[in-house]
């Protein structure tokens, strides 16, 4: 009898091994599929699988110096699974405080807008120097649609004004069937949106009835803008801001 001290591994030891033989046995299995359908040497395959039964025994090995490790695995699962709970909860409790401190800072600065507006005022001057001002919002015309809640980017109602010219749709379906363009009962839907992009193109163009110039005359097309319409989309007005300084 060969007295030999059974050398104790750490968790971290049995997960780093653990790791490196199941992806050694994902390889091993890997050339040998490749090797059923490829033309190659027969002794280069009986090595091959020489590799992939070593590899199981030692995880079978693995698998039970694991188990003696068994109450020290078992605490670190029960302990992480607390954690995990806590931590969780955690994110929530923090997640409902962004939320609420997001949504009384926009109450507050619309607010503060809204009140010089109404005096007509651009700036409340304080003392210090802070100052208050309402600044127009820079970047594009936003765009509304109709039915459509941009903020959480779903259909208020199910069959929007918006022609389908306008909306993108996105589908699964399987690659061959992307490649050969064609719809078929494997095509499943996900999701509809306002195509954006083409909206606003569209909106940018000359009105077709007048040309853009109403002539003098008036169209009831564009109703005079000169500006081509979009059924269920509008450009709406740049918003203000407010700004400390
Ligand atoms: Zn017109």
């Amino acid at each position: 009898m060969v007295a030999h001290s059974e050398k104790s591994i750490s968790l971290y030891e049995i997960e780093e091994s653990l790791a490196e033989l199941l992806s050694a046995r994902d390889e091993v299995t890997a050339d040998l599929r490749y090797m059923e359908v490829n033309t190659i040497d027969p002794q280069d395959y009986a090595d091959k699988q020489k590799e992939s039964v070593e590899v199981e025994r030692l995880l079978v090995e693995y698998g039970e110096r694991a188990v003696l490790k068994v109450d020290g695995w078992h605490s670190a699962i029960r302990r992480m699974e607390t954690d995990l709970v806590a931590e969780k909860e955690e994110k929530a409790a923090i997640s409902a405080r962004i939320s609420r401190t997001e949504g009384t800072l926009k109450r507050l600065k619309a607010i503060g807008v809204e009140i010089m507006r109404k005096f007509d005022k651009k700036a409340l001057v304080g003392t210090a120097g802070r100052k208050l001002s309402r600044c127009g919002n820079g970047g594009i015309q936003p765009l509304d649609i109709q039915g459509w809640d941009a903020e959480n980017e779903k259909w208020c109602y199910p069959y929007p004004i918006l022609p389908a010219e306008f909306q993108d749709v996105v589908v699964r379906m399987p690659l061959d069937m992307y490649f050969a363009c064609g719809m078929d009962s494997r095509c499943t839907e996900i999701s509809r949106q306002p195509a954006n992009g083409r909206i606003r193109e569209a909106l940018a163009q000359p009105c077709p009835t007048c040309g853009g110039t109403a002539q003098g005359l008036h169209c009831d097309d564009c109703n005079d803008t000169g500006k081509a319409s979009v059924p269920g989309a509008s450009l709406a007005i740049r918003g203000e801001h407010l700004r400390l300084s």
